[in-house]
Order: structure tokens, then sequence, then C-alpha cells
């Protein structure tokens, strides 16, 4: 398959690329060294739609609700920078659970404000000290209480966290039935008994905000339960799939940065008299990364194409993001090679690009974990 936009993508295109070129890119490396909140770019995003522009028309959003279209501007919004891109990007994180599971109230509760000039931020919270890749090992304990349920527990690694006003948490009401008993919730900033720890200092994307989050009972009324009991975990895996086809075209955005960067630097520096891509050692290694990054740019219109067109995709969201986070890896580290010392220092992007890319291959289930789905798609459990 081939990736032709129309006229209508071709437009958001543009103007996500624009935005990307005027706003993100040249505010990159200071976000990279203060990790401030991105405020400033975010803000101005949501100015022209790009916050919520994946959100349902009927919630204030864009109604761009096709991943295809998704996957275009958030390409251009990462080949800005990448920490800025999924920030800007972060809103249908938290709220795709609630517009796949939610009653009309709820969405009618949560999704307005995040859309709109300077939103609201939301988060999810799966992730726990003693359970990551094992998402069904968590013990934060949503327990039934008259009117609710009381909620105990911590995450960690939560991304927005401190910043953002709603977090859809996964709880257990159940304690020891794994995935059976996980069910979605959401938690407001101002919830008595909630509380967000110090920030986690991290090697990249250091601009989002990462922190541990804790609940000692809190209180959760009914209406704060976004779907069945138990209804969660299928709910989170959805969204797993959806979001790593998005981070996978966010990552051929990010291997398209470093590769265009490696791409001008080898023409402009000489070695030994001449211009250094004229060195097949340094213009091949370029050629492969163009080659991964291309390939992984299909895998992941054909991962969308098949959401899109209402088919199982999970194999294929992760094959996408398996194969773009190593090309967006494997861009940074020839971008790093091309520019020989230079690429050490932090004067250059390249190392950042690096920094940025180690992420990739672990947030929102290791490559590990992708070879799991996809192997388990080979060889099912009978
Ligand atoms: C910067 C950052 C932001 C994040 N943001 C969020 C967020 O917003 N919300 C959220 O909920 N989480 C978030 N995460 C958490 C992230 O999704 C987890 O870190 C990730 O899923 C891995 O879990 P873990 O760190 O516990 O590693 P572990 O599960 O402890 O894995 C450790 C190693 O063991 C391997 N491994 C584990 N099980 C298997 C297996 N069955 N087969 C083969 N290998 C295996 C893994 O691949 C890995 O190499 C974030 C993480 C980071 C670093």
């Amino acid at each position: 398959m081939s990736v032709t936009p129309s006229d209508i993508q071709e437009e958001l295109v543009a103007l996500a690329r624009s935005f990307a070129e005027k706003e993100i890119r040249p505010v990159a490396a200071h976000y990279d060294e203060t990790e401030e909140t991105p405020w400033e770019p975010f803000n101005k995003a949501s100015e022209l739609g790009l916050t919520s522009y994946d959100l349902p028309e009927e919630f204030g959003g864009g109604g761009i609700t096709d991943l295809s279209t998704a996957c275009l501007i958030h390409e251009e919004l990462t080949y800005g920078d990448a920490p800025i891109g999924n920030f800007i990007g972060s809103a249908s994180f938290f709220a795709g659970v609630i517009v796949e599971l939610g009653t009309e109230a709820q969405k009618a509760r949560w999704v307005p404000p995040l859309c709109g000039p300077n939103p609201k931020l939301g988060a999810l919270a799966t992730t726990e000290p003693e359970a990551g890749s094992d998402a069904s090992a968590i013990t934060t304990h949503a327990k039934p209480v008259e009117g609710g349920y009381l909620l105990n527990g911590s995450k960690t690694w939560i991304s927005n966290a401190g910043v953002a006003e709603y977090y859809l948490v996964f709880a257990t009401v159940a304690p020891g039935t794994r995935s059976k008993g996980i069910t979605a919730f959401v938690v407001e900033a101002g919830d008595e008994g909630f509380s967000v720890g110090n920030k986690l200092h991290k090697l990249g994307q250091r601009c989002i905000p990462t922190h541990e989050i804790f609940f000692q009972d809190v209180f959760l009324p009914e209406d704060r339960r976004i779907g069945g009991e138990g209804k969660g975990f299928s709910g989170l895996m959805k969204k797993f799939d959806e979001s790593r086809v998005l981070l996978a075209a966010g990552e051929v955005g990010m291997g398209r940065a470093s590769l265009d960067y490696a791409v001008e630097y080898a023409k402009e520096r000489k070695a030994f008299g001449s211009a250094i891509h004229t060195n097949q050692a340094v213009s091949f290694r370029l050629v492969d990364a163009r080659m991964k990054i291309d390939q992984a740019r299909l895998m992941a219109h054909h991962a969308a194409a098949l959401a899109d067109a209402g088919k199982p995709f999970s194999a294929e969201a992760a094959m996408a993001k398996l194969a773009a986070s190593e090309a967006c890896w494997f861009s940074a580290w020839a971008c790093c090679q091309t520019l020989g010392g230079y690429a050490y220092s932090r004067e250059y992007p390249a190392e950042k690009w690096l920094r940025d890319a180690k992420l990739e291959e672990l947030w929102e289930g290791t490559s590990d974990i992708m070879r799991l789905i996809i192997s388990r798609d080979m060889f099912p459990r009978v």
C-alpha cells in the first residue's frame, strides 16, 4: 500500500508541518534543557485545534476520529520535537477510553474541557511500581462501598501528572482476579486523598512531566466509573492498540528529523578533501535509515487503515510500533555516527534525538511485549 493523503489531509499536514517548523523546533532544546512543561507551544497549538483535533465534534473536538489522518498529523508534530509533539497530542490518551466506554453524561463532563484554546489536560494511569508490562497484575484497589468506591494504591511513570486535571485510573475491584477485576475510573486533581509525588527526571523526552501518584481513601462516586466493573482491561488494551499506531507515526516523524539533519550535515562536512557523504560507509547508513523509516510509515498506515475499517489490528499495531521505534532509534544512532564527535556535544541536536528515541522502545509496551503480542497472533493459545 502507499500513503497518499487526500486534499483535506494535505491541508492538515501543511498546518501541522508549519506549526512544527515555526513553534516547536525552535524551542525544543530550551524545553529539553530546562525540563519545563511546554505550555507556550501547547497553548498555541490549542488555538489551531491541534490539541483536540482527534476528539469527537459533538463534545468540542475537531472530529478527526480516523487513525490514518491522526498518523499524518502526529508525524509532523513529532518531526518538530517528540516530547512537545507527544504533549500536544496527549488528550486522546486520557479521553479515548471515555469516548469508547463512557456514558453520554461522562463524555459531556470530561471531553469538552480538553478542547478549544488553553484546554485542561488528562493523564492515563495504569503502571505501578510492581506492575508494568504485566498490566493485569495491578493492585491499586477500588473497594466497592455505599454510593461508590474507595481507592487506595499508587501509580508510577505517569505522563502529565501534576499538570493534568483528570486522571483515567485503572484499578481492581476484585484483588487477585487479575484482568477480570480491572475497572477504569476518573480521578480529579482536587479529589481528597489524591496526591502527586516528586517529578521523575528522565534521560529524554524531559519536558513531559512524569510523576508517581498516590491514592489514599479517595472516595469515587459511582459516576466516576467508566464502563462496567471488570471492563477496564479490554478498554485499556483497545486504547493501547490505537495509541501504539499513533506512537509509530510519531516515531516516523522523529526518525525523519534526525535523518534530514544527518543528510544535510553529510553534504556540508568535509573529510579527506571531500564531503563525507561521498563515502558509502556514511551514505549507506543513511540509506538504511531512510528505508527503515519508510517501511515503518507503511506499517503504521496499514495498521491505521485496518483500524479505520473496523478490522482487527492488534498485531499490526504492535508490528508498527516495534518497527517504527527501532527505525527512529537507528536513525538517531546513524545521525550521531554521521556527526562524529559533534554528535556528543549538546550544542547539536543529535544526542537529544538519541535520548528521546530510547523511550519509544519502552513505553506503552516494551519491544519484548510487542513481540509477545505478535507471537500470540501467530501461535494463538488453544
Ligand atoms: C517516560 C515514561 C512515561 C510513561 N508514561 C506512562 C503513563 O503515562 N501511564 C502509564 O500507565 N505508564 C506509563 N509509563 C510506563 C511504561 O508503560 C512502562 O514502563 C512499560 O510498560 C514497562 O513496564 P516496566 O517499566 O514495569 O518494565 P517491566 O515490566 O518490569 O519489564 C522489565 C523488562 O522485562 C521485560 N519483560 C517483562 N515481561 C516480559 C515478557 N512476558 N516477555 C518478555 N520480556 C518481558 C521487558 O520487556 C523489559 O525489558 C511510562 C514510562 C516511561 C519510562
